[in-house]
């Protein structure tokens, strides 16, 4: 079955789940209307299915090919990826005053999981240029947002992020790269990153480095980071290319997945220093970046859903045509292994999963539109602070079920699914790195816990258990037969995650290690509530359509059943695992040693 992007399913979830439809109505985007997304949308699923997607494979089989500092991307990536931005899809979100189409980031949210869902080591490309976009347009001098936002949102100029050392990994306060002031106002770069995606390749004109590093008698730790701008070339007044930066891809990595997508070692000041420009105030570099890697992280968590979907819809093509043993009813002859009640467990699991990470997806973007737009100063606060709150799970839940969805594809295709061939273990190699970069998904544990559960003294999270509330009231009042036990599976749900953020939030004031103990299941616990919110809405979506005639949606609510029957039950588990703290940990040298 031949992949095709998933342009109905997302434009329901937009609307549905989202509600991005009312708040056009509400004139909260602009002149946007909805026909123009429906456009949009499945105009970018033509682009990708028929030009990007081609590129999956053999992007995988060729890899991108580093010699003598120069990195050759697979055949066909310069090629496409010079059609795609030349059909403006690099600005769908980006400032019209500097050529974007100024479109609602949750429409560039649906657009990034389309990309990805067609050939992820591709999309990754435009993914950094976007954050690099973000942090510049927030942050930059009039000047250097002149100079360089044009090309960038052009996609003539990509951009990367430059954060990660060998010794400073998740934790930034290690960043040794140094910076130094040069007489006139901008600065040279020293020191090496690595890790950098698309760091040096050959789809652009010119590559613009966003990087950390610290000034000398900088305070120690992320406090003395600054953000710096440093591109391969340097650019002549008139916008021209001018001479080469000493900056340079020393290697790129040989790594599980995502072959077309170069990683490079970058090396900075071999020489004179790399030519850079201060992005905001020196030692205030972190949160000029924390712009960048919030949009990131939620267009990582897109690549989850993206990825998912991809391995599902692979699955099930190879589930209809598969035949192996009897049906459950017995009868003559090999049935088609959909027929088997564990398949269909199998592929109900990566479809709910999927579904129910893209809506949370689709919560997050619209939330950061509202925190832009909303009509009153305390509904952008509130949807700013709602954004804060769904970031970490829209990232880790979603990569974890990307992966998750990506290994039950394998399984679905049984040997089938282990040879390379079929493409289903290239799904699983790809989605493993979105579940680590742009922080690894224990650090969003973490983040969740630590710094967004305090947000108003827990007022963000108490009305994030409402939202969730309210959606089992409705399935409950308006529900029919078809959601079985939906509306009560997702109220136990909701009062589980209420119980347990209470004991976290206590715990943050007495029991630090209890809390962090328990970050990476009270997220999962939080995305499989929240999730199943978000499949009851589009099912209560579908209801409707058909009370009205229209009964083409109502796998919908079949689907929103089976998540909240089937899989949001682990919800109670995961808070029983939580409430014991960390004193099962203990003492973990003893429980880790060899002779135990
Ligand atoms: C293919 C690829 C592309 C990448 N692209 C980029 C890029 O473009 N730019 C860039 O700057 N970086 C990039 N990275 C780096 C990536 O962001 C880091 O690998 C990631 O942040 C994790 O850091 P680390 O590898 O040092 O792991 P570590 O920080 O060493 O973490 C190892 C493990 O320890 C856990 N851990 C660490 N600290 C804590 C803590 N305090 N509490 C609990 N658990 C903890 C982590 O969750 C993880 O499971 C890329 C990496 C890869 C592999």
């Amino acid at each position: 079955m031949p992949y095709r992007s998933p342009v109905a399913d997302i434009l329901f979830s937009l609307r549905a789940v989202a509600d991005l439809k009312g708040m056009i109505g509400q004139g909260l985007a602009g002149d946007l209307d909805w026909q123009a997304v429906n456009s949009i949308v499945a105009e970018a699923g033509r682009f990708a299915t028929e030009e990007i997607a081609p590129l999956n494979r053999p992007g995988d089989l060729a890899g991108a090919v580093y010699e003598n500092g120069a990195v050759t991307t697979p055949p066909g990536f310069a090629d496409v990826y010079k059609r795609w931005a030349e059909a403006g899809w690099n600005g769908v979100s980006a400032p019209a005053e500097f050529g974007g189409m100024g479109l609602p980031h949750i429409v560039n949210v649906a657009c990034t999981e389309i990309w990805n869902g067609a050939a992820m080591a591709f999309a990754l490309c435009p993914l950094l240029t976007e954050g690099a976009i973000g942090a510049l347009k927030a942050f930059g001098s009039r000047e250097l947002v002149d100079i360089y936002l044009p090309p960038m949102v052009s996609g003539r100029w990509t951009g990367t992020m430059n954060l990660t050392e060998p010794q400073a990994g998740s934790d930034l306060n290690a960043v040794r790269t140094r910076a130094e002031r040069a007489q006139d106002g901008s600065y040279r770069l020293f020191g090496q990153k690595i890790f950098i995606t698309y760091g040096e390749h050959d789809m652009a004109e010119n590559i613009v480095h966003l990087v950390l590093a610290r000034l000398a008698n900088a305070p120690a730790g992320t406090r003395g980071l600054s953000l710096f701008l440093a591109p391969k070339f340097l650019p002549n007044a008139d916008g021209s290319l001018g001479a080469r930066n000493d900056l340079r891809c020393a290697s790129i990595e040989h790594k599980l997945g995502i072959h077309g997508s170069p990683t490079c070692v970058m090396a900075y000041g071999d020489n004179e220093g790399a030519k850079a420009w201060l992005i905001g105030e020196e030692n205030r570099g972190l949160a000029a970046m924390f712009v960048m890697m919030n949009a990131a992280r939620l267009a990582v968590g897109t690549q989850g859903v993206a990825i998912g979907d991809r391995a599902y819809q692979q699955a099930l093509g190879f589930a209809r045509e598969r035949r192996q043993g009897r049906g459950p009813n017995g009868g003559e002859g090999m049935v088609p292994i959909i027929e088997h009640p564990d398949v269909q467990r199998m592929l109900m699991t990566m479809k709910a999963n999927v579904h129910a990470a893209r809506g949370i997806c689709h919560l997050t973007g619209v939330s950061l539109d509202l925190a832009a737009h909303a009509r009153s100063e305390s509904e952008r606060t509130a949807a700013a602070n709602r954004a804060a709150l769904l970031t970490p799970i829209a990232k880790a839940f979603s990569t974890d079920i990307g992966d998750e969805a990506a290994s039950i594809g394998v399984q679905v295709h049984g040997g089938m699914g282990y040879i390379e061939e079929t493409g289903a273990a290239q799904h699983m190699r790809d989605s493993r790195i979105a579940a680590i970069y742009e922080g690894a998904n224990g650090i969003h544990g973490l983040d969740l816990v630590q710094r967004k559960l305090p947000l108003e003294g827990g007022e963000t999270v108490r009305r994030e258990i409402a939202f969730i509330r309210k959606i089992a009231g409705a399935v409950a009042d308006r529900g029919g037969a078809r959601f079985g036990d939906t509306a009560a599976r997702l109220a136990e749900a909701a009062g589980t995650l209420e119980e347990t953020t209470s004991l976290t939030l206590g715990w943050l004031k007495t029991d630090q290690a209890s809390a962090l103990a328990g970050a990476s299941p009270y997220l999962r616990l939080f995305g499989l509530a929240l999730g199943g919110a978000c499949l009851a809405k589009a099912g209560l979506a579908a209801e409707k359509l058909a009370a009205d005639g229209d009964e083409s949606e109502l796998g919908r609510v079949g689907l929103a059943r089976f998540f909240a029957e089937k899989l949001s039950p682990a919800a109670s588990g995961l808070a029983r695992a939580i409430a014991s703290g960390d004193a099962p940990l203990k003492p973990y040298e003893a429980i880790l040693a060899e002779s135990a």
